[in-house]
C-alpha cells in the first residue's frame, strides 16, 4: 500500500495572534505543522497545539535563517506571518522595519524558488500599503501610496510577491489584511486596550480608560475568519492577491460602547480622551472590499462585530479573574 502524503505546512510567526489560530486550523485538518518562533517557550497562544507542532527557533532578520528552515522542512504550504505588526513602532526603526518585513519576504521567495518551488505560499500584507489618502473602499487594484514606514515595507514585499509570481511561476499570494482582532491581540492595539479596560473596570481593578480619537474608523474582522481566508488562498488553484476585510466601517467609539455594554457599564463614566494619543486621521475610511475573496475563494466571515467584541471582553474577564492583586494593566 502506498504511504498517504500528509500535507506539511510552515507558519512563520506561529506564536502570534494569526499564526496560532492558523496552526489550530491546520492541525485540526491533519496537516503536519511546523512553526517559526523567535524564542523558545513560545507562550500561551500555542497551548492547544504545542504537542502537535514542530517549532523552529529563529530571528528571521538574520540572513539565511528562513532559507535554512524552508530547505529543512520542504513544506507544501508556507504562511509567512512573522514580522512587526504595530504600525507606530515603524517610525523610529526604518532600517529594521525594511529588514524585518521586506528583506525577509525577499529571502523567503528566494528560498521557495530554490528549495520548495511547488510550495503554495501566502504572505501577510496590510491595508497600510494604500496609505491615508486612498479612495474608499479599497480593493486589490486600489492605487498604493503608503503613509507609514510599515506601509512602505509591506508594499515592497507585496510587489515582490507579484513580480516573482509572474517571473518565476511560483504559487505566491499576498493577503491584504485590514484590522483583525481576537483575545490574542496584543495589548497595545486599541481593540484589546478597550476590552481589557472594560473587564478591569468591571472587576474594580481600574477606574478609567484613556483613548485618543474616538471617531477614528477602522474595518475590523475576527482573526479566526481571516486565517480561514489565508487557508483558502493557499488552497486556490491559482495564486493571487486578496483583500480580507469585513467591508464595514466601525468607529473606535463603537468598540467602547459594545465592550462596556458587555459588562453592564456606562462608558461615559469611565472614558477619558487624551489629544496626545490622537493619530493623523485618514482622509478616507480605511475600509476594505473583499468581493474578490468572496467570489473566487468563497470566503465569508462567520463572526459578528458584537460577538467579536463581547468574546474579547469575556476572555479578558477570565484572564483578569485569575490574576491576584491589582491586575496587570
Ligand atoms: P502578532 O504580533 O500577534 O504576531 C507576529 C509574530 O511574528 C509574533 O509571534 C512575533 O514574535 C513574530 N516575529 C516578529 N518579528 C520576528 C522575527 N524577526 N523573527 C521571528 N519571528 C518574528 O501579529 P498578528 O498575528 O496580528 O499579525 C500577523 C501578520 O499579519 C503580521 O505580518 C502583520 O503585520 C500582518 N497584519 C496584521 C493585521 C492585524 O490586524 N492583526 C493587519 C494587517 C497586517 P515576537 O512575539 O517574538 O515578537
Amino acid at each position: 500500500m502506498n504511504a498517504v502524503h500528509t500535507a506539511r505546512a510552515l507558519i512563520t510567526g506561529i506564536a502570534g495572534q494569526d499564526g496560532s489560530y492558523l496552526g489550530e486550523l491546520l492541525c485540526a485538518e491533519g496537516v503536519e505543522v511546523h512553526g517559526v518562533v523567535r524564542e523558545r517557550g513560545a507562550g500561551a497562544n500555542l497551548d492547544a497545539i504545542a504537542p502537535a507542532v514542530t517549532l523552529h527557533v529563529a530571528d528571521l532578520r538574520e540572513t539565511g535563517a528562513l532559507r535554512a528552515i524552508v530547505a529543512a522542512t520542504e513544506p507544501d504550504e508556507i504562511y509567512h506571518l512573522a514580522g512587526p505588526a504595530f504600525v507606530p513602532d515603524s517610525w523610529p526603526a526604518l532600517g529594521d522595519t525594511m529588514r524585518a518585513i521586506t528583506a525577509v519576504a525577499g529571502e523567503l521567495i528566494d528560498a521557495v524558488r530554490d528549495c520548495a518551488p511547488r510550495a503554495r505560499v501566502v504572505l501577510a500584507g496590510s491595508r497600510e500599503i494604500f496609505g491615508a489618502a486612498a479612495p474608499s473602499p479599497q480593493r486589490e487594484d486600489t492605487p498604493c501610496a503608503p503613509s507609514t514606514p510599515y506601509g512602505v515595507a509591506k508594499l515592497a514585499a507585496h510587489q515582490l510577491v507579484g513580480l516573482a509570481r509572474a517571473h518565476e511561476g511560483l504559487h505566491l499570494s499576498s493577503a491584504i489584511l485590514f484590522n483583525h482582532e481576537s483575545p490574542r491581540r496584543r495589548l497595545e492595539f486599541v481593540s484589546r486596550k478597550i476590552t481589557r479596560a472594560a473587564a478591569a473596570i468591571s472587576l474594580g481593578r481600574a477606574q478609567a480608560l484613556t483613548l485618543g480619537d474616538l471617531d477614528a474608523v477602522r474595518d475590523f474582522s475576527a482573526a479566526t475568519d481571516v486565517v480561514r481566508g489565508l487557508r483558502l488562498m493557499a488552497a486556490a488553484p491559482a495564486p493571487g492577491d486578496y483583500v480580507l476585510a469585513s467591508g464595514v466601517a466601525r468607529a473606535v467609539r463603537e468598540w467602547v460602547e459594545v465592550a462596556f455594554a458587555a459588562v453592564g457599564l456606562d462608558p461615559a463614566s469611565h472614558l477619558r480622551v487624551d489629544p496626545a494619543l490622537v493619530r493623523a486621521r485618514e482622509t478616507a475610511a480605511a475600509l476594505g472590499d473583499a468581493t474578490r475573496a468572496r467570489e473566487r475563494l468563497g470566503w465569508v466571515a462567520h463572526t459578528t462585530f458584537e460577538d467579536l467584541v463581547s468574546g474579547m471582553v469575556a476572555a479578558d474577564l477570565a484572564a483578569l479573574g485569575g490574576v491576584s492583586g491589582d491586575g496587570d494593566l
